[in-house]
């Protein structure tokens, strides 16, 4: 029987939530797909507490959990990434373990799938629970991301989501070991679409993003799916040109018709020319290992979402 949905948990330490979670995404996944065809892949993300051992408990009880251990922590999006290796079902969902992201939303999320869209992702009106910093932090995040990248990465929206096997094969296809799902799946593209939801507190346990771990993220994101950081020595430089000018003009005048220490001017003109063209040059550099880098990416030239033929 082939799978109609997977559910993908990435869990680092979470041994207070694993079970509530296991409950409340098993009665919704009963609810949305009565055939009982799903999995809930439950990937260790080299967790210290009890989160394994509670997860291969699950595997005996229940038929339809899939346990992944990874040998050591990964961090979160390498976790899901796995769980989307492994997964098998025509529709994929990740979701966290926390309780944050509503299980309950699968049968809406499902509906949207079933009226087209190839993904369906939460986003958040409140976030109810976390630190001004965070919230802080998090808002402007996803505003500089948006404003510097050219992929239409959505606002306020995490990792929860529905997606086709379509899209999951697609994003499997992307090499790179620096991920950043939510952008990723944007940049596959197709109908994706918003679902406004409350994010809730998280259930039990601290949150496993560190400040660290929330930085490297961030830096991910921007330079995964950003070159233009690397192209800002060419404005600066084309700026800086710009000022030198006028101040060659100043330099030459008083050189003219003012005393003025000789050398100053030519060392002035020099100096001031020279160090915009250099900074111009270094964008072009900057433009070409751009360039090197999404080479090196190696992602699918193009998103081919189906090819028809009347005999096929
Ligand atoms: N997580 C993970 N590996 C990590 C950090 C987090 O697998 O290194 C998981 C964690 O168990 C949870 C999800 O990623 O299921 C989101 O983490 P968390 O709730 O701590 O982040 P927050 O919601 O505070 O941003
Ligand atoms: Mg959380």
């Amino acid at each position: 029987m082939s799978l109609v949905l997977s559910v993908v948990v990435p869990c680092f330490n979470e041994e207070d939530v694993l079970l509530l979670f296991y409950n409340r995404m098993k009665k919704a996944c009963d609810t949305a797909v009565p055939s009982g065809a799903y999995e809930i892949i439950i990937i260790n993300d080299g967790s210290t507490d009890n989160t394994w051992q509670l997860a291969q408990q699950l595997v005996k009880d229940d038929p339809k959990v899939v346990a992944i251990d990874l040998f050591r922590n990964h961090g979160h999006q390498l976790a899901v990434t796995a769980g989307l290796m492994k997964s098998k079902g025509s529709r994929v969902m990740m979701i966290d373990a926390d309780l944050q992201d509503p299980p309950e939303l699968l049968e809406p999320f499902m509906k949207k799938i079933d009226e087209g869209f190839d993904v369906v992702y939460g986003q958040r009106k409140i976030r109810e629970g976390e630190s001004v910093f965070k919230r802080f932090t998090a808002k402007y995040f996803y505003r500089i991301l948006s404003s510097t990248s050219t992929t239409d990465i959505p606002l306020d929206t995490g990792d929860f989501r529905l997606m086709t096997r379509k899209v999951v094969d697609q994003v499997n296809q992307m090499q790179e070991s620096h991920r950043f799902l939510r952008g990723m799946v944007a940049w596959v593209g197709g109908r994706q679409v918003a679902y406004q939801y409350d994010r809730e507190k998280r259930a039990a346990g601290e949150t496993k993003y560190t400040l660290s771990k929330m930085v490297s993220f961030a830096a991910d994101a921007i330079t995964g799916f950003s070159t233009s950081p690397l192209r800002l020595a060419i404005y600066v430089g084309i700026a800086a040109l710009f000022f030198a000018m006028i101040l060659m003009a100043y330099v030459i005048i008083s050189y003219v018709y003012f005393e003025t220490v000789p050398g100053w001017a030519s060392l002035g003109c020099i100096f001031l020319m020279f160090s915009s063209v250099q900074l111009i040059i270094l964008g072009f550099i900057g433009d070409y290992i751009g360039r090197i880098f999404v080479e090196v990416k190696g992602r699918p030239l193009i998103n081919i979402r189906q090819v028809l033929h009347r005999d096929s």
